[in-house]
């Protein structure tokens, strides 16, 4: 908690509270998916892969273009931290920062992920979400955030005095992703990012601007869909805080698995066609 103010506010200062805030990004810029086509696909999908994500760790799986893949709950409430990559290239992933920016603190059913600089596309938009009756409750809580960053033993370390904690999501992501690639774990652990928090139910405390998480309204059945707008290698971490209503970074919290289904469709969306790289030219001023 910070302190209280030392500094004595200005004559003006109600007047200067009282701006009213403009949206950071113009929305009616955005270009915006056209859902209505992608949804129509959805009764026509094929199911041709499941991975199964075990509590306290993680699991990866790829996706072509074109198709769809499901995170679901299964046997019990529990979060799942997602990273996303293209492909065919690991300097392209998720940016949760823009994808907040441009989106809003939580995602959900139409939004897009955006990918890092310089590519800063859409990778990933969301067409399902059966959390989506949740909104922001009283708390001003919501699902699906973009602003937690993972959990990781070095904030562990930090706040435990010492402690050595190895089932973080952020650990997790690493063993699964050298697993994955074949890259020794320490390389691995570098494209490791900020996630998707699939599931997890966060907001601001409004007195403090305090990040706070509550349990998760997900139960056995719910999934979050997303269709792959570039091949995708994803990465989902069963998060050691199971529904994160109480803590994590440890072996306390109740764990379940989640599960990945991909869907071929039998089509392609009406109109789609994979979004090409950002098309700034680079030469920055000089
Ligand atoms: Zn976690």
């Amino acid at each position: 908690m910070r302190p209280s103010p030392i500094t004595a506010p200005p004559a003006d200062a109600e007047a200067r509270k009282a701006v009213r805030p403009v949206v950071c990004y113009p929305t009616d810029t955005l270009p915006r998916p056209d859902l209505a086509a992608y949804r129509a696909l959805r009764d026509g999908l094929r199911r041709v892969g499941t991975v199964v994500v075990p509590p306290r760790d993680a699991a990866t799986w790829t996706v072509p273009a074109g198709h769809f893949f499901r995170i679901a709950s299964v046997e019990g409430p529990q979060v799942g931290d997602l990273n996303l990559f293209n492909a065919g290239d690991l300097k392209e992933r998720l940016y949760t920062g823009k994808t907040r920016a441009l989106n809003g603190t939580h995602v959900g059913l139409g939004d897009q992920l955006f990918s890092s600089f310089p590519y800063l596309r859409p990778i990933a938009t969301i067409t399902h979400d059966t959390l989506d009756w949740y909104g922001f409750d009283a708390f001003g809580g919501s699902v699906h955030d973009v602003i937690g960053t993972r959990c990781d033993p070095y904030t562990h370390n930090l706040l435990s005095d010492g402690g050595q904690y190895h089932h973080c999501c952020h650990s997790n992501l690493t063993r699964a992703l050298a697993a994955a690639t074949g890259l020794p774990p320490a390389e691995a652990e570098a494209h490791v990012h900020d996630v998707l928090n699939v599931f997890m139910c966060t907001g601001f405390s409004r007195d403090t601007g305090q990040y706070f998480m509550k349990a998760s309204p997900v139960r056995p059945g719910d999934y979050l869909e997303f269709f792959a707008e570039v091949d995708l290698l994803g990465c989902l971490s069963a998060c050691p805080g199971g529904d994160c209503s109480s803590e994590h970074s440890s072996d306390t919290a109740r764990c379940h698995p989640l599960l990945v289904e991909i869907y071929e469709p039998a089509g392609r969306p009406e109109g789609w066609a994979p979004p090409a790289v950002n098309g700034y030219d680079r030469s920055h001023g000089l």
